[in-house]
């Protein structure tokens, strides 16, 4: 009796397993069709300044308009991209709409803002990297100013002497640099203060209980404090509520990112929004 239970369960395991690696299988011969399809979309979220509340800012954020499927969030799709190698494709694509949107946004005649897009380890590392981003901006006629690349702490501090060339060359040619998720991963204080960087992002995970929780409080003041003192502006992401706004300005923080300001929106929301302001 026991080895029949055993045997079931079993079977049940692997029948779970290989619906999941079907269902794996399914998503990943879409997602290699997706581009071409033109499936994929970028919603725009403000950035605001900690003391004005104006929009300084967007950050685009990718999403996967599958045909039965819906609207697919990234965390479902990213890691598979990187995985399969699609993510440089991807954000090619991303880093070209993004700043074709922004200089749309310029030539109708909105304030200029700069629009962020997220770098995923695996295009950091592509060799061509700053030559391809440097080729985009040209060809759009942007003002690197206005290109803002969010990296997460592990792919900046991976190998971090052999990449401080690659940021350094994305300095030169004007670019801002963020790091994203900040206080999640590790990072070396050292490497911190010699990378030329310009903002730190403050992880969602963190400012979700400042109000109440007081460890989170601490870690983000001196987060804030840590930023300053390094000479990077500092934001936070995830702001929900009026409460989090207050401690966050009491604490100088620079801008502020969350549903509480806007959710993602799609491109043509977001300049309305811009154009109220
Ligand atoms: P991220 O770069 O840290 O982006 C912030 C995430 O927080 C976004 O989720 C955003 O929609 C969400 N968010 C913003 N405000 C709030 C808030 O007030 N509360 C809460 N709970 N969440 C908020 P999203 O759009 O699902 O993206 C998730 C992650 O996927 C991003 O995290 C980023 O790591 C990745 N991602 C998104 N677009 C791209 C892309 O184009 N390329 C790459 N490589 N990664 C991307
Ligand atoms: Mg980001
Ligand atoms: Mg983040
Ligand atoms: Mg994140």
């Amino acid at each position: 009796r026991a080895k029949e239970e055993r045997g079931n369960s079993f079977q049940f395991y692997s029948r779970e397993m290989s619906v999941r690696a079907l269902e794996r299988a399914e998503l990943e011969i879409a997602l290699r069709r997706a581009l071409d399809r033109k499936e994929f979309e970028l919603h725009y979220q403000p950035k605001v300044d900690g003391v004005s509340g104006r929009i300084i800012g967007a950050e685009a954020l990718i999403r996967w308009r599958h045909p039965d499927r819906g609207l697919v969030s990234p965390t479902r799709f990213i890691p598979m991209a990187e995985e399969l190698g699609l993510i440089v494709p991807i954000g090619d694509w991303v880093l070209r709409t993004a700043c074709a949107q922004n200089k749309a946004w310029q030539n109708a005649g909105l304030p200029p803002i700069s629009v962020a897009v997220n770098l995923s380890g695996r295009q950091f590392k592509q060799e061509d990297l700053v030559e391809s981003i440097a080729l985009v901006l040209a060809e759009i006629a942007l003002e690197p100013r206005h290109l803002e690349l969010e990296l997460t702490e592990s792919v900046v501090m991976s190998s971090a002497e052999q990449f401080i060339s690659k940021l350094e060359a994305l300095e030169d040619l004007g670019v801002q640099l963020s790091i994203d998720d900040f206080g999640t991963g590790y990072s070396s204080l050292s490497y911190l203060k010699r990378f030329p960087l310009h903002h730190l992002k403050i992880d969602q995970s963190f400012v979700r209980d400042i109000v109440t929780d007081h460890d989170d409080a601490t870690i983000t003041s001196s987060v804030i404090s840590l930023g300053h003192s390094l000479n990077l502006k500092v934001i936070a992401e995830g702001v929900e509520t009026e409460e989090q706004v207050a401690f966050l300005r009491d604490h100088h923080c620079d801008e502020m990112q969350g549903y509480f300001f806007s959710r993602p929106l799609p491109a043509g929301e977001f300049a309305q929004l811009l154009r109220m302001q």
